[in-house]
């Protein structure tokens, strides 16, 4: 028989499983058929956006996602979580974040807001990275495939009547990155080994998987760590735009401290070309969009460039 769930309470957005097996026998005496209409939701908390709207599109109609980190106008780095965060975390099914010491914010709150029913799918630990490894992740085309995995996995076990939905969106979920992979292969069939540089290592993983030659990691750690880079490191890095040693400036859209605005506009009046990337997902395109039009960008830049 066909679990039927029922009607959503307004003000509860939780789904235990213990509820919904609850729910289930309920509605085979009293509901059967009248409930058939209302589909039952996974509450969904993502950290990062772009891990939200990968639940949002593997889960479909049968999950409700909130995503903390939303915004491409705050630096994710200096995030503070709010009580607000912590409750919506209590009551979620499934929890998605990057950590790597990205979002230490969250280990914080799940210690506090326990649930033992909660699946908490942890993005660095899916892919072997830890505290002191470049944290974002997601600019590395092997994570999101493991990760739409991992959630799948959730989603059948939160909710099985609905296995068979979640199998097809993960298989469409997968068709969908294969054009990043072949842009990523396109770009490195004619980039790889080509220096660049760029403010902030968030491109960092996408650059390496295209094999492009990235120079100054220690000045992008510094600005990604909200310290000063060393007088000699800074020198390094002007040197490289003034004297076009690097054939693309990747410019972090997010993280705009005066040093970072400087070597913008040390690449523009050198003429070396620029690529805009953001951390967090912007407004009005998916993850996959996003991605795409950010390795658009760089084709651009990389064509643009005069030895
Ligand atoms: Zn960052």
């Amino acid at each position: 028989m066909k679990a039927v769930d029922l009607p959503q309470p307004a003000a509860k957005a939780r789904h235990t499983l213990a509820w919904r097996l609850a729910a289930a026998g309920l509605t085979a005496f009293a509901l059967a058929g009248a409930a058939l209409a209302q589909a039952a939701t996974v509450g969904i908390v993502a950290a990062e956006n772009f891990y939200g709207d990968v639940a949002r599109q593997l889960g479909g109609t049968h999950v409700n996602v909130e995503s903390i980190l939303n915004s491409p106008d705050q630096d994710p780095h200096l995030f503070e979580a709010s009580p607000k965060t912590a409750r919506a975390l209590q009551h979620a099914d499934i929890v998605v974040y990057n950590g790597a010491d990205y979002d230490p914010w969250m280990d914080k709150l799940l210690a506090v807001a326990k649930n033992d029913k909660r699946k908490t799918i942890v993005a660095a630990a899916l892919v072997g990275k830890h505290a002191g490894d470049n944290p974002h992740l997601w600019y590395d085309p092997a994570t999101m495939p493991k990760v739409a995995h991992a959630l799948t996995d959730a989603l059948k076990a939160a909710d099985p009547a609905h296995s068979a939905d979640y199998d097809a969106n993960l298989a469409t979920f997968v068709a969908s990155l294969k054009p990043i992979d072949a842009k990523v292969a396109q770009l490195h069939a004619r980039y790889a080994g080509v220096p660049v540089t760029a403010t902030e290592p968030v491109f960092g993983y996408m650059a390496d998987a295209i094999g492009l030659a990235m120079r100054n990691e220690r000045f992008q750690l510094a600005v990604m760590n909200d310290t000063e880079p060393s007088a000699s490191d800074i020198a390094a890095f002007e040197q490289d735009l003034r004297k076009k040693q690097v054939r693309v400036l990747i410019y972090n859209s997010q993280a705009t401290e005066a040093l970072t605005r400087r070597m913008l506009k040390l690449a523009q009046d050198s003429h070396v070309p620029t690529a805009s990337v953001t951390e967090t997902q912007p407004p009005g395109k998916t993850f996959q969009q996003w991605m795409l039009s950010q390795l658009d960008a760089l084709a651009a830049a990389l064509g643009n460039a005069k030895q």
